[in-house]
């Protein structure tokens, strides 16, 4: 697969004198196919049905990979799990977490993005990125 998203990997691992290997690759793919905010376990699941080789630390390993190359946001809800989703040109979001049944709802409201801007201006500082995660409770678990 010669995708967009490939090309981005691989220029990051040559920068790095890093090589791409099956393994990373089998890993970006599984990624790629991933739904939102798949956590390392599913992936590491859905690897080895072709890739039975293919170690839990390969998979950690090569997911701080695609973070670091800006093609994955890593995100942890507190549940003990790592979680990752797209990032290479997806718009921003923020989430809402479940803590009863761990649904994950994206949301982006134009005012909460505007007045980060705007605490930061105040303050002198420039924003590079940032997360906002929300707990509490949805509908369904009141
Ligand atoms: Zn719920
Ligand atoms: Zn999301």
């Amino acid at each position: 697969m010669e995708s967009e998203e490939l090309k981005v990997l691989e220029n990051y691992i040559t920068r790095h004198n890093l090589k791409i290997t099956h393994q990373r690759r089998a890993v970006l793919n599984a990624f790629l196919n991933s739904d939102k905010h798949v956590s390392v376990e599913e992936l590491y699941t859905t690897i080895t049905e072709t890739e039975p080789k293919i170690g839990l630390a390969t998979v950690y390993r090569t997911l701080a990979l695609l973070t670091k190359s800006g093609l994955a946001l890593e995100m942890d809800f507190g549940d003990g799990q790592k979680r990752y989703e797209h990032s290479y040109m997806h718009a921003h979001h923020d989430h809402m977490v479940c803590t009863e049944c761990g649904k994950i709802i994206e949301f982006n409201h134009p005012l909460i993005e505007k007045f980060q801007e705007e605490v930061a201006r105040q303050n002198g500082f420039t924003i590079t990125s940032h997360k906002l995660d929300l707990f509490g409770h949805c509908n369904d678990c009141g």
